[in-house]
């Protein structure tokens, strides 16, 4: 049976994470005054992921009574099981129905897993991730990290200034190949390295076997490497199975339009879990894993949800600390015809290197450079032409960059 007549006027949102918890306040910031419902998989009120790699800490992203006060009805351990888009109801595990208005699909991603039993892998999505690695981390300990990207290297640093001893092995031929050009990763690697982590670039995980020590992984080219915690940071894949199920469009993430509508009459979906055309990059569609677009996306969508047209067009970026680095990044390089370098690479404390297509800035990877980055973010949704060579000198401040 439905819930009481109110909630058939409800706009439903599955998936309390960064993305459905912003859309369910913007609702109300945007003059929405019907019920929200917020049901969250999770048991824990919504938390912020981040700091899951860096600092461990469990950092909310409200304080429960906000969600009171915005009389948004946040469900806790509800994870929404079935999809009606002909009767618009949702149906949570363990049979309880919600009729809606309009429904958010904010599931997020879920970590990817190494296709090998015999041995525990952990992986770091979760709070509950968190706190069972977290418990296993202590000066001396063997930690094996498998994959070189961000999460992976986050937890690569915190493990290092914890004390362990630290193995990153990564199967592409150098660290972070996804998301950030050669000399950018380089830096990184000194630094980690500089930090005593043992970094094997170029070799694949082929098997893992618990021993009477620890756990014992055997590499492609032929080595093994021994350890006591070994963490699988080996990327995402979007939550998808409730729209798939339900016959909406997916592919690689629950096709959406710029409205972040899917192709099923009143269900949008954003954040982690869609793929949307995005204006600045010639529509092309992207699925983002991205702290703040999944904050846009929600408000964004909440708008779209209350009859907005108006399409989204956030600039993409993105940050990562490790050791006493952080680094920046938005736009996408993807394209770009030259890239100009701002400060000392090779000293590999301070520096930006800015992407350009045809005079057009399109991204920009900061290291330690903030003012770079801020300015850099504002350009690239103007799509500003800019000289390279005032770029690349530091005498000519980035404020004063569009003149
Ligand atoms: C360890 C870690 C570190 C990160 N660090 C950075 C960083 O430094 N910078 C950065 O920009 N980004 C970072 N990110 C990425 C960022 O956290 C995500 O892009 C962001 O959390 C995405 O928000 P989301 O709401 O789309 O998805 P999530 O935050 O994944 O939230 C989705 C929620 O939906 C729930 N859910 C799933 N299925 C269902 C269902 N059927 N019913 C109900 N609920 C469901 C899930 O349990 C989850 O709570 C990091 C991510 C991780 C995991």
């Amino acid at each position: 049976m439905p819930d009481s007549a109110s909630t058939a006027a409800a706009i439903v949102i599955a998936g309390a994470g960064e993305c459905g918890t912003r859309a369910a306040f913007a609702l109300r910031e945007q003059g929405w005054d019907g019920p929200v419902i917020l049901a969250g998989a999770e048991p824990s009120p919504p938390y912020e992921r981040p700091p899951l790699s860096k600092t461990g800490e469990l950092k909310p992203i409200c304080d429960p009574a906000a969600l009171r006060e915005a009389d948004i009805t946040f469900l806790p351990g509800a994870e929404a099981a079935g999809l009606d888009t002909a009767a618009h109801v949702l149906e949570l595990a363990g049979g309880r129905r919600l009729p809606y208005r309009s429904l958010l699909l904010a599931t997020g991603a879920r970590a990817r897993r190494l296709p090998f039993g015999g041995a525990p892998v952990h992986v770091l999505r979760t709070h509950a991730d968190s706190v069972a690695l977290r418990g296993r981390l202590a000066p001396g300990r063997r930690v094996a990290v498998i994959g070189g990207g961000f999460i992976g290297l986050e937890l690569a640093s915190s493990a290092a200034a914890l004390g362990c001893a630290v193995t990153v092995i990564e199967l592409g031929p150098r660290l972070m190949g996804r998301a950030v050009p050669a000399r950018v990763a380089a830096v990184m690697a000194q630094r980690h390295v500089a930090a005593g982590v043992d970094i094997r670039c170029g070799t694949g995980v082929t098997g893992l076997e618990r021993t009477a020590s620890g756990v014992m992984i055997t590499l492609a080219e032929g080595g093994i490497v021994e350890a006591d915690v070994v963490v699988a940071g080996v990327g995402a894949a979007p939550e998808t199975s409730l729209a798939e199920a339900a016959g909406i469009e997916v592919a690689d993430g629950i096709v959406v339009d710029v409205r972040f509508a899917t192709s099923a009459p009143d269900v949008f979906a954003a954040g982690d879990c869609c793929r949307y055309p995005h204006p600045l990059y010639d529509d092309r569609p992207l699925r983002l894993e991205s702290w703040r677009a999944a904050q846009e996306h929600g408000t964004a969508a909440a708008r779209a949800m209350l009859g907005g047209t108006e399409p989204y067009a956030g600039v993409p970026w993105f940050w990562t600390d490790q050791y006493d680095v952080k680094m920046q990044m938005a736009g996408l390089s993807a394209g770009h015809d030259r890239a100009v370098v701002r400060g000392n690479p090779d000293t590999g404390r301070s520096f930006a290197v800015f992407y350009l297509r045809e005079g057009t800035l399109i991204a920009v990877d900061a290291v330690n450079r903030a003012p770079e980055f801020m300015m850099s973010r504002q350009l690239i949704a103007e799509r500003a032409r800019i000289d390279p060579a005032r770029l690349g000198d530091e005498s000519v401040a980035m404020k004063d960059m569009r003149t």
